[in-house]
């Protein structure tokens, strides 16, 4: 349906959309209980859409007590694996229904092309949400292999109380990935969305209570990290924590943990991937184009986005060509024109941010083949261009640190093991992708490359059905497939001897 609208039809529905900016506890819109509210801004244009409440200590106390209640009562954590299915498959259903309301919220909210919101972050969602409503009627408990004389059964429980902190590049499908597992297992949970991206969040807890989830099983509470997100990681009530962000505020929550109740932290946090090119690359037009969209997807704002270019010393003059070709085909405009490939930064401070590591970049003697600058400043709202650099070593700040931004450094070697080495060379270890035909060497690569997820022959690979998650400092623990409900369960011996 969403994908016949045009620039127009959006921009007429974007006028008559509404907004949920309380906080939902205990299955009601409320306050927060200071009064307090901070503005919600549309990177687009640079406008306020809304004032949303401003959560703190005082609210996710609140939203904790709901959810332990419902918790305690066994309305949902007793309930019938089948019918939790059964409420769950529902809601993904509504949201299936909502996609064109949620995809243009996720967008205004956000900056992320209409295009990508409705064919990605909305179907994904509703994706995520059916695999764990469809799975939890599948997956059994174990009786270990004692003696005769004994039955030993292994049981899964869910945390009880689970706390999920988000950020804002995927704010709805992020959401989906901790609240899909969590809620599928039995646990209530308290939400709280990145402070940029608030609204698909209090949309989808709407949705939930309209699907049958009970009152105080999803809270949400938006607000700021130093406070709701800080009150989290330390509410000696919430049995754990899954965490997706940075690693610097993935470091906090393990702090948060350790001077509190020592709850269960998962982090999933941030990525330098290296994609790297050996020359017999089956298609090097399709590795360019992978290259282009590995770090231009979604403006650059994603964890595992490919912002290490390593490509073989021999092609890297034609292969650099060919990623600008597509960087050009992926100039910044309104995210809301169905043409959109790339659209605006999360705010005024990430293109800032993103603004002086480019410069970062030019001071340290890498070459900028492309963009540099901010675009389309007449809007009032935070474009930046595709940019690449070029001669770029691994030891520059712009080849070490997060960007978070439509900023590729390309670096070159001269063999596999300088490339393995190089890409290996680098606190983090969320993904890395390798081009080549030789099963050897892609299988040498696969081995040998430190992080969660490797790509061969393709970028950004997998679905629902694989893990996903770091190594090294990109975190640990993981997200979708049947390994994510291990963050929300604990597992209890129960040690029967017969008489
Ligand atoms: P962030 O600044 O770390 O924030 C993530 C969440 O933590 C937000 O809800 C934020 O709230 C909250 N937070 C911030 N400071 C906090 C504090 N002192 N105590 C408690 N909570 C706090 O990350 P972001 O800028 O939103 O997102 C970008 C990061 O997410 C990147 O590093 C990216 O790599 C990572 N990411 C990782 C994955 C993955 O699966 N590995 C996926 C997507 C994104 P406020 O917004 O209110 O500050
Ligand atoms: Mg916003």
């Amino acid at each position: 349906m969403s994908a016949a609208l045009t620039f127009d039809d959006w921009r007429a529905k974007a006028e008559k959309l509404s907004y949920r900016n309380q906080c939902f506890i205990d299955g009601q819109f409320v306050p927060a209980a200071s009064g307090r509210t901070f503005d919600c801004v549309s990177p687009v244009d640079g406008r306020v859409l809304t004032q949303v409440a401003r959560g703190d200590q005082e609210d996710v106390d609140r939203a904790v007590r709901a959810a332990r209640k419902a918790f305690d009562s066994g309305v949902w954590s007793g309930m019938a694996p089948r019918e939790r299915k059964r409420v769950l498959l529902r809601f993904a259903d509504l949201i299936a229904e909502h996609a064109t309301e949620l995809a243009l919220l996720e967008t205004l909210d956000m900056g992320k092309p209409i295009a990508d919101s409705t064919s990605i972050d909305v179907p994904a969602t509703v994706n995520c949400i059916r695999y764990y409503a469809e799975a939890i009627d599948k997956v059994y408990d174990e009786v270990a292999p004692t003696s005769q004389d004994v039955v030993a059964l292994i049981l899964r429980e869910p945390v009880g109380v689970v706390g999920a902190v988000v950020p804002w590049n995927f704010p709805m499908l992020m959401a989906a990935w901790k609240l899909g597992p969590a809620l599928a297992t039995g646990n209530s949970v308290v939400l709280k969305p990145a402070e940029q991206s608030p609204l698909t969040a209090l949309r989808l807890a709407e949705l939930a209570a309209a699907a049958g989830i009970p009152d105080g099983v999803l809270n949400v509470v938006p607000g700021f990290g130093e406070e709701a997100g800080q009150a989290i990681g330390r509410h000696m009530d919430v049995d754990a924590v899954a965490f997706t962000g940075s690693t610097e505020v993935g470091k906090y929550f393990m702090r948060y943990s350790g001077e509190s109740n020592l709850k269960r932290v998962s982090l999933e946090c941030g990525g330098k991937t290296p994609h790297i090119v050996l020359p017999d690359a089956h298609d090097l037009d399709v590795a360019a184009k992978n290259a282009a969209f590995g770090i231009f997807f979604n403006q650059g704002e994603v964890c595992n986005a490919g912002s290490r270019l390593l490509v073989h010393e021999s092609i890297k003059e034609p292969f650099l060509e060919k990623v600008m070709e597509w960087g050009r085909k992926m100039a910044p405009g309104n995210p809301l024109d169905p043409a959109t490939t790339m659209g605006a930064m999360v705010d005024e401070k990430q293109m800032q941010r993103v603004l002086g590591y480019i410069e970062k970049g030019k001071s340290a003697g890498a070459t900028l083949k492309m963009g540099g600058g901010r675009a389309l400043s007449e809007t009032g709202g935070y474009y930046i261009e595709p940019t690449i650099f070029d001669d770029v070593a691994n030891d520059m700040v712009i080849a070490r640190e997060e960007i978070f931004g439509p900023v590729l450094s390309t670096l070159t070697f001269k063999n596999e093991d300088e490339a393995i080495r190089v890409a290996n060379d680098t606190i983090y270890g969320l993904a890395a992708a390798i081009w080549t035909t030789d099963i050897n060497k892609a299988m040498k690569a696969a081995r040998g490359l430190k992080a969660g997820s490797v790509w061969v022959n393709c970028f950004d690979g997998g679905d629902i059905t694989t893990p996903f998650g770091g190594f090294k400092q990109s975190g640990f623990g993981r997200d979708k497939s049947l390994h994510a409900m291990d963050k929300f369960t604990d597992l209890k011996t129960v040690w029967i001897e017969l008489h």
